[in-house]
């Protein structure tokens, strides 16, 4: 059995007493992390040694004590000390010899991407959960919770609260039940084209969301910056951004789950990601990604869509004894996959393939797709996703899951 670790993201219904709450509690978190952070700034200043955990709790129950910090009690006590914690390892991030930033933390300010954490305390049962000082919340969710609740953070953004529920769940990783195997292309037109022909379009709504957005982004440079107007205006733009980062996130996972659960093996194209973010341009061995900025589906929101489907396939397959692997997919998209013969000429425009050896006709990104099986199928294969080097970063906001770091 193997231990995992895995994050739900759930967005909660709260009301205006909940609202309350949560406001009050995040603000003495911020407070507090605030304070010891001031006080440990001025203590490096003054050639002193920085207060680790241990005198940080102690002043903590001082202040909760006093007269004038004793809002501090409002807040549960665990979140509070969470919040020290957060603190501790942000110092010792910054002094730490291996790690590549050294940067001090920082104040924490209101509105700013900022959580609370809850070791202990709280309860999940079916689609609502129990926080101590807060009481019963529920939330939207479609899938079960499953797996034992390790911690909760609590998020606000665009006005909205979220929760993180992060859980540890025992998985036996066995035999893939299927033996197929299939190549995955990143299409032009489409979100992605497989080598058995299937073209998958982006999610249904994602067009619709698109012209909303950019229609409302000219409203946006219409108004004045910084009146109110246009404060408003872009509330509205960074919540309709996140309601398509739901989309795109609730489409990949069911995407990537279907496909993990009828391919054992499954070859992608190997990225170079600093190429990717690099050249718009390509290059002539890797011609076409540019390609889909005229596609109309925004090209950023493909690729970041692209990226966070591989990710998801690669842990996903994992589980399921299947494997990812990447293939060096040059010339993927002027070969023909059924002769070999490889010509510029060959593809007519975005979509359409035409052979001009053979003569065969198919789309243009599913050829691509069945070369990259082929070279999958021929053992030039790199290496999975994970070997590449690429570390896996959180995706941040969404369902995440992670190897058990111990
Ligand atoms: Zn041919």
């Amino acid at each position: 059995m193997t231990k995992i670790r895995k994050a739900y993201k759930v967005r909660l219904k709260t009301n205006d007493e909940s609202d309350t709450k949560l406001v009050c509690i995040l603000g003495c978190s911020r407070f507090l992390w605030n304070k010891s952070l001031a006080m440990n700034l001025e203590r490096l200043e003054k050639g002193q040694n920085l207060l680790w955990y241990q005198e940080q709790a102690w002043w903590l129950k001082l202040w909760k004590s006093s007269e004038e910090y004793c809002f501090l009690k409002e807040c549960p006590s665990q979140v509070l000390q969470q919040k020290l914690m957060d603190l501790e390892r942000a110092f010792k991030d910054c002094f730490d010899r291996n790690q590549p930033l050294k940067r001090l933390p920082v104040f924490k300010k209101k509105g700013r991407s900022d959580g609370i954490r809850f070791p202990q305390g709280f309860r999940v049962e079916g689609r609502r959960m129990f926080l101590p000082k807060i009481g019963w919340l529920g939330f939207y969710h479609s899938r079960a919770i499953e797996g034992r609740v390790k911690n909760i953070t609590i998020t606000q953004k665009a006005g909205r609260w979220y929760a993180s529920i992060q859980v540890e769940l025992e998985i036996e990783i066995g035999r893939h039940p299927s033996e197929s195997q299939i190549g995955i292309d990143a299409g032009i037109k489409c979100f992605a084209a497989f080598s058995d022909g299937t073209l998958v379009e982006g999610p249904g709504s994602f067009r619709r969301h698109e012209d909303f957005l950019a229609r409302e982004q000219r409203k946006l440079s219409r108004k004045q910056k910084g009146s109110e107007n246009w404060k408003k205006q872009k509330r509205k733009i960074s919540s309709l951004h996140h309601r398509i980062a739901d989309v795109r996130m609730d489409f990949l996972h069911k995407l990537s789950t279907e496909v993990c659960k009828n391919q054992a093996r499954v070859y992608v194209e190997r990225l170079n990601i600093r190429g990717m973010s690099a050249s718009a341009k390509g290059t002539e061995e890797t011609p076409g990604r540019n390609v889909r900025a005229k596609s109309g589906l925004n090209k950023s929101i493909l690729d970041q869509g692209w990226f966070e489907f591989r990710r998801l396939l690669d842990y996903k397959l994992d589980w399921m004894g299947g494997r990812l692997e990447q293939v060096d997919a040059r010339h993927t998209s002027q070969r023909c996959s059924k002769c070999g013969h490889t010509e510029k000429g060959n593809r007519k425009s975005q979509a359409e393939f035409v052979c001009l050896s053979c003569g065969i006709e198919q789309h243009a990104d599913v050829n691509a797709a069945m070369n990259i099986l082929t070279v999958g199928l021929t053992g030039m294969a790199c290496g999975s996703n994970r070997n590449s080097g690429r570390k896996q970063e959180p995706a941040g906001n969404r369902d995440e899951v992670l190897p058990m770091a111990s």
